[in-house]
């Protein structure tokens, strides 16, 4: 998906759970690491697979996507609104606080320097504690650095920095300020045509002609809306010179940034860090508030339509809730009922299931209303987390019929979690295996599947059950041994305990990430080890374990 805009991007992200401890004795905190070092950027209208066995952090990653679960480390950046639509107040904060950051920075850096020195001058006599202090102080300055880079960009490297901060602060605030009074403004168009409507009906039915008493009702109503009306009409006028002076005030402060910027262009440093200045949300630095806003474009879809549906609540009361919460409509409006009647007809529920409580539904009927319920509020990115595991196989095709029809309709972008490689090839535009909480292989779906390179995608494909004349008689590969325990995950490469192609290697060094194509990502150390006449990347497994063995 190049062509596309980026709408999520995902760096070295981390979610650990901590475990309770056994006894007070114990002294090392234990954490089951269910998303390692995770880094994928999904674009806008792209359905995203996610494949792997149970357990292997799948589900986790979803959730901590939109941030229902607390990330323990990374970044998680959001595209598809801009920093002045949520006016995160971290933004304000960081641009305030940048020469105590840049400080932080310095400090962490001559600390790290004089510490790498030491243990250089002293080369294999370099104690223990020597080294870690070292490496400690090496993560300290990297994480102060990209602190410092993501916001302030370019201006890290000019000489004042505090001057680049404030001009980014105050084109940040005149963005914030300008979005704001365009809000206010269709606000105040949406009410002034509220009571013009009203007036012109009133008008309609006077003259029409009705009975006295109505006719007081009719004047007295006329009156209130006409009030309101001239209320509203002042009220846009003022907006509309504010406007005016806003885009002035925000012309001005991007021109000084431009300046700024254009003077420092050309010093090799500032033009390295240029690209730091991201325009992306920091989901896991906003506010409760804040992700309450963002909640709206961000839906997720669960696997068990039973559980994830209220058992009090009809099928209209289900989807109202989100319609109210997220402010589309007043609590009883009669357009709700219109709009939600069209949101059922879209997903494949009749009119008349308004009323039905959700144990009166089919498997494929309750999960046709989570996808109602998700769809309403209009949002951008979907997770559908094994939403169609718990159906049937001909229901499972209508689902997903129906979430392919819904993309096209609605431009969405699917995060589609699965164990169903099938299911997965079918709907996917790029595929992700994951194992024990790492991404071991990334590329788009027929790549995956027609050139796979990373052992577990070739045990995974060989698995998948075939009807194909020429496939029939495949050989399916048998993983040995059990999942590996995601507390204590064994060192080097996570999969070697398992892999029919480890070597020693695989059990000392973590695999790097490697761009064998591009866009196709494998984390493996053997990724050309054999190639047929091809150029096809070719597993012999009984001769890989005849290898790995000798
Ligand atoms: S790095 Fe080694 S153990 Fe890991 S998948 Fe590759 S060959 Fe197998």
């Amino acid at each position: 998906m190049p062509n596309t805009r980026k709408l999520l991007s995902i760096t070295n992200l981390k979610k650990y759970f901590p475990i309770a401890k056994n006894s007070i004795f114990q002294k090392e905190q234990l954490y089951v690491r269910a998303n390692e070092e995770i880094s994928i950027d999904i674009h806008e209208g792209e359905t995203f697979g996610l494949v792997g066995e149970s357990g292997c952090g799948k589900s986790t990653l979803g959730r901590v996507l939109l941030q229902l679960y607390d990330q323990t480390a990374g970044s998680t950046l959001y595209y598809g609104r801009t920093l002045a639509d949520v006016a995160p107040s971290y933004v304000e904060y960081t641009l305030k606080n940048a020469t105590k950051m840049i400080e932080r920075y310095q400090k962490a850096k001559a600390k790290a320097d004089a510490l790498s020195l030491e243990c250089n001058q002293l080369g294999d006599g370099a104690s223990f504690f020597q080294i870690q202090a070292r490496n400690l102080a090496l993560a300290e300055t990297e994480t102060a650095f990209f602190d410092v880079a993501k916001i302030l960009g370019g201006f890290m490297t000019v000489p004042n920095v505090t001057e680049g901060a404030t001009l980014l602060l105050n084109k940040y605030q005149a963005d914030v300020k300008l979005t704001e009074l365009r809000r206010k403004l269709l606000e105040v168009d949406a009410e002034i045509d509220y009571a013009s409507s009203v007036i012109e009906e009133c008008r309609e039915e006077k003259k029409n002609g009705c009975s006295e008493k109505k006719q007081k009702k009719l004047d007295k109503r006329l009156m209130k809306f006409e009030k309101r009306r001239a209320k509203y009409e002042s009220d846009k006028a003022g907006i509309e010179s504010a406007i005016t002076a806003a885009t002035q005030a925000q012309k001005m402060a991007n021109d000084a940034v431009e300046s700024l910027r254009a003077r420092y262009r050309g010093i090799p440093l500032f033009d390295e860090y240029e690209g730091y200045l991201d325009d992306g949300i920091d989901l896991a630095r906003l506010k409760y508030s804040e992700m309450r806003f963002l909640r709206k474009d961000l839906q997720i879809i669960f696997q068990d339509p039973y559980s994830s549906l209220n058992p009090r609540m009809t099928v209209g009361q289900i989807i109202e809730e989100g319609l109210v919460t997220h402010n589309y409509f007043k609590h009883g409006s009669p357009k709700m009922k219109e709009y939600i009647l069209d949101v059922m007809r879209q997903c494949g529920l009749q009119d008349y299931m308004l009323h039905r409580y959700p144990h009166q539904f089919s498997g494929g009927q309750r999960q046709r209303i989570c996808i109602a319920r998700a769809l309403a509020v209009k949002p951008k990115f979907v997770v559908c987390d094994e939403c169609v595991s718990a159906l049937d196989v001909s229901i499972q095709s209508q689902i997903i019929n129906l979430l392919e029809e819904l993309k096209e309709k609605e431009n969405l972008t699917y995060l589609f979690i699965s164990h169903d490689l099938s299911v997965v090839r079918y709907i996917s535009d790029r595929i992700g295996v994951m194992y024990l909480g790492n991404l071991v292989e990334l590329g788009d779906a027929k790549t995956i599947f027609e050139d796979p390179r990373h052992p577990y995608t070739v045990a995974l494909l060989s698995s998948i059950p075939t009807t194909d004349a020429d496939n029939v008689n495949k050989e399916r590969i048998i993983l040995e041994g059990n999942i590996p325990s995601p507390i204590r995950p064994p060192e080097g490469c996570k999969f070697h305990t398992r892999c029919f192609m480890a070597c020693d290697k695989c059990m000392r060094v973590p695999p790097p990430t490697v761009e064998v194509e591009p866009g196709h990502f494998v984390a493996c150390h053997n990724i050309d080890r054999k190639l047929d006449e091809n150029g096809k990347f070719l597993f012999d497994v009984a001769t890989s374990k005849r290898e790995a063995r000798s």
